[in-house]
């Protein structure tokens, strides 16, 4: 049997944050993922300056964008038509996630973070987690970042997420031979699925393109990938599509109990509107990691949790005002308003866009939102048969 102050379960960015951060404020660390490192994970790669920004700050240096495309330019697409081409928008990076990962992992590692990756966990308990070989680990607080099918959440309480509630996304990696990137726009489709949208992410060897929005709305999600690939001319057929759970703006209002902290995905952390994750998987892991530090040195090990959501104060509510604007957005009875007043109204493309790119917070975006809200209505009501 091992010892730790802190067991960190999944070494995603919420892990990988959180066992950093704790290293480097003294705790000793276990970092436990069942898969080994790198290893892949359905994502868009999208990978904003916010994200950027928290990532200078947990791993103490500039994330490495060597393999990454940086785009100055996004389209925004509806019903097969253009709605805006943007110009000298705030950059966007979009990463493979195969390497955005396992460079997280390596700072882990270099702040002192002790591998226990590529092994499956055989049981857990609330201080404890055993492995399929017997051997056991120990620690008094207990982190789970094991993402949307978080088995630390099923484990506190009987289930991870109800599916009926969060998002479900579907995505190929289209090869070059199939898209060329360097001529294909960074592009967002907002009418491919109900209550989401799809995207083409151009990469360095080939395009993401997906389709994702809240599960419960959209059934035929394959239907409307396949129908979102002929729209950009890819054939159907061509590639293995991969799908995977997101908690769409469904988060946890007490992410945990005690000692037992959750973080990211697995607390449900990802904005309901754009659907990024990265960024607040990576400063929840902080935040976290933070709390339980604190928690530890003043010998009360249990008071993690109040700690932990006092921290996540501003991030649950900026969610929050996000999953109520979503109505705005995505609603089908408001989208066709939404959408007339995106193709007018430059403030509202730039709004959007700032948002998308991590520069704006939903608050300042909710206060504009209000301030325009009679006009908005008014052009909705027009529309409404
Ligand atoms: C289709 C799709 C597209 C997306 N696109 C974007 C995007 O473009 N930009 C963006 O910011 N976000 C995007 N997201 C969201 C983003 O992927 C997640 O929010 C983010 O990965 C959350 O990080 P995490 O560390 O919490 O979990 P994860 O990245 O899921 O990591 C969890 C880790 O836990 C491990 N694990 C799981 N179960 C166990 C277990 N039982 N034992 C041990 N280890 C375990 C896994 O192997 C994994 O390494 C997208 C999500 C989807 C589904």
């Amino acid at each position: 049997m091992t010892q730790f102050d802190i067991i960190v379960i999944g070494a995603g960015p919420a892990g990988s944050a959180a066992a950093t951060w704790a290293a480097k404020q003294g705790c000793s660390v276990a970092l436990i993922d069942k898969a080994t490192f790198p290893r892949t994970k359905l994502c868009g790669g999208l990978f904003t300056e916010r994200s950027r920004a928290y990532y200078h700050e947990i791993f103490g240096q500039d994330v490495d964008l060597t393999h990454a495309v940086t785009r100055e330019e996004i389209a925004f697409w509806h019903e097969g038509r253009e709605l805006a081409v943007l110009t000298d928008i705030p950059a966007l990076h979009l990463t493979m996630r195969l390497d955005l990962d396992a460079a997280m992992f390596a700072h882990a590692l270099d702040a002192g973070v002790e591998d226990f990756t590529g092994q499956a966990i055989a049981e857990l308990t609330e201080t404890a987690v055993k492995f399929r070989d017997n051997s056991t680990l120990t620690a008094a607080v207990i982190i789970g970042a094991d993402g949307v099918n978080s088995i630390v959440a099923k484990q506190l309480f009987g289930k991870s997420f109800d599916t009926k509630t969060i998002g479900f996304g579907l995505e190929i990696e289209a090869p070059l031979s199939l898209q060329d990137p360097a001529t294909q726009p960074l592009r967002i489709d907002f009418s491919a699925a109900t209550w989401g949208y799809g995207w083409s992410f151009p990469k360095q060897g080939s395009t993401t393109v997906g389709v994702g929005g809240l599960r419960a709305p959209n059934p035929d999600m394959k239907d409307h990938m396949q129908r979102y690939m002929r729209t950009l001319g890819l054939p159907s057929e061509a590639v293995k599509i991969k799908g995977h759970h997101l908690p769409f703006g469904d988060f946890r209002p007490t992410p945990g109990r005690a000692h037992i902290l959750l973080a990211g995905d697995a607390a449900g952390l990802v904005d309901p509107i754009t659907g990024e994750g990265i960024a607040f998987a990576m400063k929840s892991g902080q935040i976290a990691a933070q709390a339980a530090c604190d928690a530890l040195k003043s010998n009360a090990p249990h008071t993690a949790i109040d700690r932990y959501k006092s921290g996540l104060k501003d991030m649950h509510r900026n969610l929050r005002i996000a999953r109520n604007l979503r109505r705005i957005i995505f609603a089908p009875r408001w989208q066709k308003a939404f959408v007339g007043t995106f193709r007018r109204s430059g403030t509202v493309r730039m709004m959007y866009m700032r948002l998308l790119a991590g520069e704006v917070e939903y608050p300042e975006l909710a206060r504009r939102v209000l301030a325009r809200l009679p006009r908005y209505l008014l052009n909705a009501l027009r529309r409404t048969p």
